[in-house]
């Protein structure tokens, strides 16, 4: 398998010189030439030029069909021109300002009338700002201080989730998820008052959740997992936990920065189970910095200032900034429910090819996902949480990412993807018989 990954590293080398020149330069001002986990990869990544709808253009000229839309972000396509209008427009008028604009009112009308869970939203800018915030709010709503997340679910880069997310499988306790720092110096306290519970699985969350029921503040969880090449939970799963934190009046937070992109109203509404505080990101900004949480207007209006001060305060130079308010604007805009139907169908014709061909390969391989999201991976067994997601050979993934970059095709490092609302079947076909060339070459 190494060999095979050697060879495309040395066809995608080949081809990036002039990346590869920017990197030796970045490395000197930034620690490895980045300044996110997630765009860097072996053997460094190639620099962006520009980007138009589905495209995306590299310094050494090169052109790739787009599946990774800056994780999912861009689902009208890059540069969207209506969006860029707006942007323009509005940075004409100023960037942004202390006081309010009727832009962010806008904003978050369309998401409360499209989300079900959403009464009231504060904006922020970024999706982990988002979950930082959610979960500060239902501790103060609570009275309560531990918080619940899964095995292998990603939140976003703060203290508190930042726990069993990416553990190895030589650090995770075979009789049952156990709390595993993300790195070292993490204070223990935190690691203590993380509780970590086993995805898909009803039974084993609900037992650990019944014995930390007095402290738990809130369950954090994706009802699609993104880490697990977009798993939704399975319906009895997800319906259980909506059951039991109402029991144990536990706040329900649903993490959809990624998975908005599944319904007008969400993978809430798509999956039809309801979570008290939402959290969002990356496509209700339109492609500029974001994040928001919204919920309940009795757990919300812990932030009502009107009214003497606040509970929780919240603040931020440049929440609701109208740039970001004026291009989510305009993006959800666009996002009629024909073009949700539209993306969600081509998905799943997607996900079928791409079964199709590892079948034919005789591989052990599948791809998992739901909507306009997918994800490989390289192992027949059922995917249900994080430690079957570690199954099959690690360097598949990276072998599947870097054959596609060598044909013009760009995924997630991860090999996960999703579509936006100007992937043409002919492009899905793109990717199938890219992904047939490549797995044929790395197979072995
Ligand atoms: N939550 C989920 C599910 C995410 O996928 C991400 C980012 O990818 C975040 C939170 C954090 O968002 P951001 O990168 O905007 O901080």
């Amino acid at each position: 398998m190494a060999g095979n990954l050697d060879h495309e590293v040395d066809a995608y080398v080949a081809s990036t010189p002039a990346s590869k020149k920017l990197q030796e330069e970045a490395k000197r001002f930034l620690p490895g030439g980045s300044s996110r986990a997630t765009s860097y990869y072996d053997p460094y990544p190639f620099f962006v030029d520009r980007a138009e709808g589905n495209y995306i253009y590299d310094i050494d000229g090169n052109r790739y069909l787009d599946f990774m839309i800056n994780a999912t972000t861009y689902i009208v396509g890059h540069a969207n021109p209506t969006v860029v209008e707006a942007v323009q427009e509005q940075a004409a008028r100023g960037f942004s300002y202390s006081n309010p604009t009727e832009a962010q009112v806008r904003l978050a009308k369309i998401i409360s009338d499209r989300v079900p869970s959403v009464d009231t939203i504060r904006f922020t800018n970024s999706g982990s700002e988002g979950t930082l915030n959610a979960i500060r709010l239902a501790r103060a709503f609570t009275g309560r201080h531990k918080i619940a997340k899964f095995e292998g679910g990603y939140h976003g880069g703060h203290e508190y989730v930042s726990v069993s997310v990416s553990a190895p499988a030589s650090k995770l306790d075979p009789n049952g998820p156990n709390a595993v720092p993300e790195w070292p110096g993490q204070p223990p306290s935190v690691v203590e008052d993380v509780i970590v519970l086993p995805y898909n699985d009803l039974e084993g969350s609900e037992r650990l959740i019944r014995n930390h029921k007095d402290e738990l503040a809130c369950l954090i969880m994706e009802p699609v997992c993104s880490n697990f090449g977009y798993l939704p939970g399975k319906p009895e799963f997800l319906q259980g936990m909506r059951d039991l934190t109402r029991e144990l009046d536990i706040v329900l937070i649903f993490d959809e920065v990624q998975s908005f992109r599944l319904s007008p109203g969400g993978a809430q509404e798509h999956l039809g189970v309801i979570p008290d505080i939402t959290t969002f990101g990356k496509i209700i900004g339109g492609g500029l910095p974001v994040g928001a949480w919204g919920g309940r207007r009795d757990i919300m209006d812990l932030y009502d200032p009107s009214d003497g001060p606040p509970v929780v305060s919240h603040a931020g130079t440049f929440n609701a900034n109208p740039l970001t308010m004026v291009a989510g604007e305009e993006t959800l805009k666009q996002l009629t429910p024909e073009a949700y139907d539209r993306m969600n169908a081509q998905g799943g014709m997607l996900r079928e090819k791409l079964n199709a061909v590892f079948g034919e390969l005789e591989m052990d391989a599948q791809v998992t996902g739901i909507g306009s999201l997918f994800g490989f991976h390289f192992t027949s067994e059922e995917i249900t949480d994080y430690r079957s997601t570690l199954k099959g050979p690690k360097e598949m993934k990276a072998a599947m990412f870097t054959g596609l970059l060598n044909e013009g095709i760009l995924l997630s490092f991860k090999a996960t993807g999703a579509l936006s609302t100007l992937t043409t079947d002919s492009e899905i076909d793109t990717l199938v018989d890219a992904t047939r060339v490549v797995a044929q070459r790395i197979r072995d």
